[in-house]
Protein backbone atom coordinates (compact mmCIF):
# COMPACT_ATOMS: atom_id res chain seq x y z
CA UNK A 1 0.00 0.00 0.00
CA UNK A 2 0.74 3.56 -0.27
CA UNK A 3 0.94 4.60 3.04
CA UNK A 4 1.84 8.83 3.75
CA UNK A 5 3.59 9.19 7.55
CA UNK A 6 2.94 12.59 8.77
CA UNK A 7 4.42 13.85 11.62
CA UNK A 8 7.69 12.13 11.22
CA UNK A 9 10.64 11.72 13.57
CA UNK A 10 13.92 9.98 13.35
CA UNK A 11 12.67 7.18 15.32
CA UNK A 12 9.68 6.84 13.74
CA UNK A 13 11.73 6.70 10.28
CA UNK A 14 13.98 4.25 12.24
CA UNK A 15 11.65 1.74 13.55
CA UNK A 16 8.89 2.05 11.03
CA UNK A 17 11.55 1.34 7.93
CA UNK A 18 12.73 -1.82 9.70
CA UNK A 19 9.28 -3.25 10.16
CA UNK A 20 8.64 -2.70 7.02
CA UNK A 21 11.04 -5.48 5.98
CA UNK A 22 8.16 -7.58 7.09
CA UNK A 23 5.17 -6.07 5.25
CA UNK A 24 7.06 -4.15 1.93
CA UNK A 25 4.56 -0.91 1.62
CA UNK A 26 5.51 2.28 0.17
CA UNK A 27 6.35 4.57 3.14
CA UNK A 28 6.17 8.01 2.21
CA UNK A 29 7.54 9.64 5.15
CA UNK A 30 6.68 13.51 5.73
CA UNK A 31 7.80 15.90 8.76
CA UNK A 32 4.84 18.13 8.43
CA UNK A 33 1.88 17.09 11.27
CA UNK A 34 -1.40 16.35 9.58
CA UNK A 35 -3.83 19.38 9.60
CA UNK A 36 -6.48 20.73 6.81
CA UNK A 37 -3.51 22.72 5.39
CA UNK A 38 -1.08 19.85 5.20
CA UNK A 39 -4.03 16.91 4.09
CA UNK A 40 -3.61 17.70 0.28
CA UNK A 41 -0.10 15.59 0.98
CA UNK A 42 -1.73 12.95 1.00
CA UNK A 43 -2.87 12.65 -2.15
CA UNK A 44 -2.62 9.34 -4.41
CA UNK A 45 -1.91 7.47 -0.65
CA UNK A 46 -4.21 4.22 -0.05
CA UNK A 47 -3.28 5.03 3.64
CA UNK A 48 -2.16 7.83 6.36
CA UNK A 49 -0.58 7.21 9.55
CA UNK A 50 -0.98 9.78 12.20
CA UNK A 51 -0.17 10.46 15.64
CA UNK A 52 -1.40 12.03 19.10
CA UNK A 53 -1.57 15.59 17.71
CA UNK A 54 -2.29 14.96 13.98
CA UNK A 55 -5.72 16.82 13.20
CA UNK A 56 -8.25 14.41 12.07
CA UNK A 57 -11.53 16.12 12.42
CA UNK A 58 -14.39 15.97 9.90
CA UNK A 59 -12.60 18.46 7.91
CA UNK A 60 -9.41 16.27 7.39
CA UNK A 61 -11.11 13.10 7.37
CA UNK A 62 -13.35 14.87 4.53
CA UNK A 63 -10.37 15.90 2.35
CA UNK A 64 -8.61 12.40 2.91
CA UNK A 65 -11.49 10.55 1.90
CA UNK A 66 -11.25 13.01 -1.59
CA UNK A 67 -8.02 12.26 -2.13
CA UNK A 68 -8.78 8.51 -2.12
CA UNK A 69 -7.37 7.61 1.42
CA UNK A 70 -9.17 4.73 2.79
CA UNK A 71 -7.15 3.94 5.94
CA UNK A 72 -6.45 6.02 8.83
CA UNK A 73 -3.65 3.73 10.86
CA UNK A 74 -2.81 5.41 14.38
CA UNK A 75 0.76 4.50 15.76
CA UNK A 76 -0.77 5.00 18.97
CA UNK A 77 -3.06 4.47 21.10
CA UNK A 78 -5.40 7.26 22.37
CA UNK A 79 -7.81 8.14 19.30
CA UNK A 80 -9.90 11.34 21.18
CA UNK A 81 -7.92 13.29 18.05
CA UNK A 82 -10.07 11.44 15.39
CA UNK A 83 -13.94 11.99 14.41
CA UNK A 84 -14.78 8.38 13.47
CA UNK A 85 -17.93 9.09 12.81
CA UNK A 86 -16.75 11.42 10.28
CA UNK A 87 -14.23 8.58 9.16
CA UNK A 88 -17.77 6.50 9.30
CA UNK A 89 -19.32 8.44 7.12
CA UNK A 90 -16.67 8.52 4.42
CA UNK A 91 -15.67 5.02 4.39
CA UNK A 92 -12.11 5.52 6.08
CA UNK A 93 -11.16 2.25 8.40
CA UNK A 94 -9.32 3.48 11.21
CA UNK A 95 -7.14 1.59 13.45
CA UNK A 96 -4.83 1.62 16.35
CA UNK A 97 -2.38 0.55 18.51
CA UNK A 98 -4.17 -0.14 22.14
CA UNK A 99 -1.37 -1.85 23.39
CA UNK A 100 2.70 -1.83 22.59
CA UNK A 101 4.31 -1.28 25.94
CA UNK A 102 1.72 -0.59 28.57
CA UNK A 103 5.52 -1.33 30.33
CA UNK A 104 7.21 1.61 28.99
CA UNK A 105 4.52 4.37 30.25
CA UNK A 106 4.27 2.62 33.90
CA UNK A 107 7.41 2.70 34.55
CA UNK A 108 8.56 6.34 33.19
CA UNK A 109 5.10 7.17 35.43
CA UNK A 110 6.89 5.80 38.19
CA UNK A 111 10.35 7.52 37.38
CA UNK A 112 9.09 11.31 36.71
CA UNK A 113 7.05 10.51 40.46
CA UNK A 114 10.46 10.12 41.84
CA UNK A 115 12.28 12.59 39.89
CA UNK A 116 10.68 15.57 40.97
CA UNK A 117 9.68 13.84 44.76
CA UNK A 118 13.32 13.12 45.21
CA UNK A 119 14.51 16.54 43.29
CA UNK A 120 16.50 14.25 41.12
CA UNK A 121 16.02 17.12 38.23
CA UNK A 122 16.99 19.82 40.45
CA UNK A 123 20.26 17.72 41.98
CA UNK A 124 21.35 16.83 38.19
CA UNK A 125 21.71 20.53 37.26
CA UNK A 126 23.68 21.54 40.17
CA UNK A 127 25.94 18.57 40.08
CA UNK A 128 26.82 19.85 36.86
CA UNK A 129 27.88 23.22 38.33
CA UNK A 130 29.90 21.66 40.92
CA UNK A 131 27.31 22.80 43.19
CA UNK A 132 26.99 19.82 46.21
CA UNK A 133 25.32 21.15 48.64
CA UNK A 134 22.13 19.31 49.54
CA UNK A 135 19.62 22.32 50.93
CA UNK A 136 16.73 22.18 49.15
CA UNK A 137 16.62 18.83 47.93
CA UNK A 138 14.47 16.91 50.96
CA UNK A 139 12.40 14.63 49.30
CA UNK A 140 10.08 12.04 51.03
CA UNK A 141 9.59 7.56 50.70
CA UNK A 142 7.03 6.59 48.71
CA UNK A 143 6.53 3.79 51.01
CA UNK A 144 3.60 4.01 53.04
CA UNK A 145 2.30 7.09 51.26
CA UNK A 146 -1.24 7.29 49.85
CA UNK A 147 -1.39 6.71 46.41
CA UNK A 148 -4.71 7.70 44.22
CA UNK A 149 -4.78 6.17 40.43
CA UNK A 150 -7.57 6.76 37.87
CA UNK A 151 -7.74 4.40 35.64
CA UNK A 152 -6.80 0.70 36.08
CA UNK A 153 -6.14 -0.54 32.76
CA UNK A 154 -3.55 -1.62 31.01
CA UNK A 155 -0.79 1.23 32.18
CA UNK A 156 -2.47 1.91 35.31
CA UNK A 157 -2.42 -1.18 36.59
CA UNK A 158 0.88 -1.60 36.11
CA UNK A 159 1.28 1.35 37.86
CA UNK A 160 -0.91 0.61 41.11
CA UNK A 161 0.27 -2.78 41.03
CA UNK A 162 4.19 -1.72 41.33
CA UNK A 163 3.24 1.18 43.98
CA UNK A 164 1.53 -1.35 46.05
CA UNK A 165 3.95 -4.74 45.79
CA UNK A 166 7.06 -2.64 45.40
CA UNK A 167 7.22 0.36 47.08
CA UNK A 168 4.66 -0.64 49.76
CA UNK A 169 2.19 2.09 49.42
CA UNK A 170 -1.63 2.51 50.16
CA UNK A 171 -3.10 2.06 46.91
CA UNK A 172 -6.83 4.11 45.85
CA UNK A 173 -8.27 3.11 42.76
CA UNK A 174 -11.11 4.96 40.90
CA UNK A 175 -12.34 3.39 37.44
CA UNK A 176 -15.80 2.48 36.19
CA UNK A 177 -14.35 -1.09 36.29
CA UNK A 178 -12.67 -2.69 39.28
CA UNK A 179 -9.65 -4.98 38.80
CA UNK A 180 -9.66 -8.22 41.27
CA UNK A 181 -6.07 -8.96 40.73
CA UNK A 182 -5.61 -5.44 42.40
CA UNK A 183 -8.37 -5.90 44.62
CA UNK A 184 -6.54 -9.03 46.09
CA UNK A 185 -2.90 -7.06 46.35
CA UNK A 186 -4.79 -4.92 48.52
CA UNK A 187 -5.83 -1.81 46.28
CA UNK A 188 -8.87 0.15 47.34
CA UNK A 189 -11.49 1.21 45.14
CA UNK A 190 -13.38 4.25 45.66
CA UNK A 191 -14.94 7.38 43.54
CA UNK A 192 -12.14 10.21 42.05
CA UNK A 193 -13.73 12.36 44.96
CA UNK A 194 -12.65 10.13 47.97
CA UNK A 195 -9.40 9.15 46.30
CA UNK A 196 -8.26 13.46 45.95
CA UNK A 197 -9.54 13.59 49.93
CA UNK A 198 -7.54 10.86 51.47
CA UNK A 199 -4.11 10.26 48.09
CA UNK A 200 -0.98 11.92 48.77
CA UNK A 201 -0.65 11.81 45.04
CA UNK A 202 -2.85 11.42 42.31
CA UNK A 203 -1.68 9.36 39.08
CA UNK A 204 -3.68 10.22 35.99
CA UNK A 205 -4.34 6.76 33.49
CA UNK A 206 -7.96 7.53 31.81
CA UNK A 207 -8.54 7.95 28.45
CA UNK A 208 -9.49 11.73 27.18
CA UNK A 209 -12.92 11.46 26.96
CA UNK A 210 -16.14 14.07 26.93
CA UNK A 211 -16.40 13.17 30.55
CA UNK A 212 -12.81 12.75 31.90
CA UNK A 213 -11.89 16.25 29.96
CA UNK A 214 -10.68 18.84 32.76
CA UNK A 215 -11.96 15.79 35.30
CA UNK A 216 -8.96 17.76 37.71
CA UNK A 217 -10.35 21.64 37.63
CA UNK A 218 -10.50 24.04 40.62
CA UNK A 219 -13.32 22.41 42.26
CA UNK A 220 -11.66 19.08 42.14
CA UNK A 221 -8.38 20.68 43.51
CA UNK A 222 -10.48 22.27 46.43
CA UNK A 223 -11.30 18.88 47.72
CA UNK A 224 -7.60 17.39 47.49
CA UNK A 225 -5.70 17.32 50.66
CA UNK A 226 -3.05 19.67 50.93
CA UNK A 227 0.43 19.32 49.06
CA UNK A 228 -1.21 16.41 46.60
CA UNK A 229 1.04 15.64 43.96
CA UNK A 230 -0.37 15.67 40.39
CA UNK A 231 1.15 13.36 37.92
CA UNK A 232 -0.29 12.52 34.53
CA UNK A 233 1.19 10.55 31.45
CA UNK A 234 -2.34 9.90 30.11
CA UNK A 235 -3.86 13.16 27.63
CA UNK A 236 -3.13 16.80 29.06
CA UNK A 237 -6.74 17.74 28.61
CA UNK A 238 -7.93 15.74 31.74
CA UNK A 239 -6.82 18.99 33.50
CA UNK A 240 -7.55 22.63 33.14
CA UNK A 241 -4.10 24.03 33.70
CA UNK A 242 -5.26 27.10 34.70
CA UNK A 243 -7.02 26.08 37.64
CA UNK A 244 -3.63 23.42 38.27
CA UNK A 245 -1.17 26.85 38.37
CA UNK A 246 -3.80 28.88 40.84
CA UNK A 247 -3.33 25.54 43.07
CA UNK A 248 0.53 25.90 42.55
CA UNK A 249 0.54 29.29 43.23
CA UNK A 250 -1.93 28.80 46.43
CA UNK A 251 0.71 26.40 47.65
CA UNK A 252 -2.26 23.91 48.11
CA UNK A 253 -1.09 21.45 45.52
CA UNK A 254 2.75 20.45 46.33
CA UNK A 255 3.97 19.47 43.21
CA UNK A 256 3.32 18.62 39.46
CA UNK A 257 5.04 15.87 37.06
CA UNK A 258 3.71 15.93 33.40
CA UNK A 259 4.34 14.07 30.61
CA UNK A 260 1.01 15.85 28.77
CA UNK A 261 -0.43 18.92 28.50
CA UNK A 262 -3.39 20.15 27.03
CA UNK A 263 -2.12 22.51 24.55
CA UNK A 264 0.73 20.44 23.79
CA UNK A 265 0.17 20.19 19.55
CA UNK A 266 2.00 22.47 17.52
CA UNK A 267 5.04 22.61 20.79
CA UNK A 268 5.76 19.33 21.67
CA UNK A 269 7.93 17.02 19.51
CA UNK A 270 9.74 19.84 17.84
CA UNK A 271 12.95 21.93 18.94
CA UNK A 272 11.66 25.08 19.63
CA UNK A 273 14.60 26.08 21.65
CA UNK A 274 15.42 28.90 19.80
CA UNK A 275 11.91 30.51 19.37
CA UNK A 276 9.80 32.45 21.42
CA UNK A 277 6.65 30.58 23.10
CA UNK A 278 3.25 32.18 22.84
CA UNK A 279 2.25 29.67 25.33
CA UNK A 280 2.17 31.19 28.75
CA UNK A 281 0.23 28.72 30.66
CA UNK A 282 3.36 26.48 29.71
CA UNK A 283 5.67 29.14 30.20
CA UNK A 284 4.07 29.66 34.04
CA UNK A 285 3.90 25.51 34.36
CA UNK A 286 7.75 25.98 33.67
CA UNK A 287 8.77 28.53 36.22
CA UNK A 288 7.75 26.50 39.40
CA UNK A 289 10.27 24.73 40.73
CA UNK A 290 7.73 21.52 42.37
CA UNK A 291 6.94 20.83 38.35
CA UNK A 292 8.35 18.93 36.35
CA UNK A 293 7.38 18.60 32.66
CA UNK A 294 8.89 16.08 29.80
CA UNK A 295 7.50 16.53 26.19
CA UNK A 296 5.36 13.25 25.88
CA UNK A 297 7.84 10.78 25.45
CA UNK A 298 6.51 7.66 28.30
CA UNK A 299 5.92 5.64 25.51
CA UNK A 300 9.85 6.00 23.77
CA UNK A 301 11.27 2.63 24.30
CA UNK A 302 12.62 0.78 21.72
CA UNK A 303 10.27 -1.87 22.97
CA UNK A 304 7.37 0.18 22.36
CA UNK A 305 8.78 1.66 18.97
CA UNK A 306 9.09 -1.53 17.76
CA UNK A 307 5.97 -3.11 18.66
CA UNK A 308 3.84 0.56 17.31
CA UNK A 309 5.55 -0.21 14.19
CA UNK A 310 5.20 -3.60 14.06
CA UNK A 311 1.04 -3.61 15.00
CA UNK A 312 0.58 -0.40 12.55
CA UNK A 313 2.03 -1.78 9.32
CA UNK A 314 0.22 -5.15 10.41
CA UNK A 315 -3.27 -3.43 10.21
CA UNK A 316 -2.06 -2.24 7.14
CA UNK A 317 -1.52 -5.40 5.44
CA UNK A 318 -4.77 -7.12 7.08
CA UNK A 319 -6.64 -4.30 5.30
CA UNK A 320 -4.99 -4.75 1.95
CA UNK A 321 -5.39 -8.48 2.01
CA UNK A 322 -9.12 -7.97 2.82
CA UNK A 323 -9.04 -9.60 6.26
CA UNK A 324 -10.98 -8.74 10.00
CA UNK A 325 -9.08 -5.50 11.30
CA UNK A 326 -8.16 -6.62 15.10
CA UNK A 327 -7.57 -2.72 16.08
CA UNK A 328 -10.50 -0.92 14.20
CA UNK A 329 -12.01 1.85 16.37
CA UNK A 330 -15.93 2.16 15.38
CA UNK A 331 -17.26 5.29 16.67
CA UNK A 332 -19.71 4.98 19.86
CA UNK A 333 -22.66 2.79 19.72
CA UNK A 334 -20.95 0.91 16.18
CA UNK A 335 -20.23 -2.65 16.82
CA UNK A 336 -19.77 -3.90 12.86
CA UNK A 337 -17.04 -1.84 10.58
P1 LIG B 1 -6.85 1.25 28.94
O1 LIG B 1 -7.99 1.43 28.00
O2 LIG B 1 -6.24 -0.08 29.12
O3 LIG B 1 -7.29 1.76 30.41
C1 LIG B 1 -8.05 2.91 30.63
C2 LIG B 1 -8.84 2.68 31.92
O4 LIG B 1 -9.49 3.91 32.27
C3 LIG B 1 -9.93 1.60 31.78
O5 LIG B 1 -9.78 0.65 32.82
C4 LIG B 1 -11.23 2.39 31.93
O6 LIG B 1 -12.26 1.64 32.55
C5 LIG B 1 -10.76 3.55 32.80
N1 LIG B 1 -11.65 4.71 32.78
C6 LIG B 1 -12.43 5.16 31.75
N2 LIG B 1 -13.10 6.26 32.16
C7 LIG B 1 -12.74 6.50 33.44
C8 LIG B 1 -13.09 7.48 34.40
N3 LIG B 1 -13.99 8.44 34.12
N4 LIG B 1 -12.51 7.42 35.63
C9 LIG B 1 -11.63 6.45 35.93
N5 LIG B 1 -11.26 5.49 35.07
C10 LIG B 1 -11.81 5.52 33.84
O7 LIG B 1 -5.78 2.34 28.50
P2 LIG B 1 -4.20 2.32 28.78
O8 LIG B 1 -3.50 1.56 27.72
O9 LIG B 1 -3.98 1.98 30.22
O10 LIG B 1 -3.84 3.86 28.52
C11 LIG B 1 -4.35 4.88 29.37
C12 LIG B 1 -4.13 6.23 28.70
O11 LIG B 1 -2.72 6.48 28.64
C13 LIG B 1 -4.59 6.28 27.23
O12 LIG B 1 -5.92 6.73 27.16
C14 LIG B 1 -3.64 7.26 26.59
O13 LIG B 1 -4.31 8.51 26.50
C15 LIG B 1 -2.48 7.37 27.58
N6 LIG B 1 -1.18 7.03 26.98
C16 LIG B 1 -0.16 7.93 27.09
C17 LIG B 1 1.10 7.63 26.54
C18 LIG B 1 2.29 8.56 26.67
O14 LIG B 1 3.28 8.41 25.95
N7 LIG B 1 2.27 9.54 27.56
C19 LIG B 1 1.28 6.42 25.89
C20 LIG B 1 0.21 5.52 25.80
C21 LIG B 1 -1.02 5.83 26.35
Amino acid sequence: MRVTIFGTRSYDLQFLTAANADHGHELRFLEAGLDPVTAPLAAGSDAVCAFVNDCLDAQVIELLAGFGVRIVALRCAGYNNVDLAAAARCGIAVTRVPAYSPHAVAEFTIALLLALDRKIHRAWSRVRENNYALDGLVGRNLHGRIMGVVGTGQIGALVAKTLRAGFGCEVLASDPVADPALEAIGVRYTSVDTLLREADVISLHCPLTPDTRHMINATSLAKARPGLVVVNTSRGALIDTKALIDALKARSVGGVALDVYEQEAGIFFDDLSSEIIDDDLLQRLLTFPNVLVTGHQAFLTEEALSAIAQTTLGSLSDFEKGLPLAYQILPVGQTTP
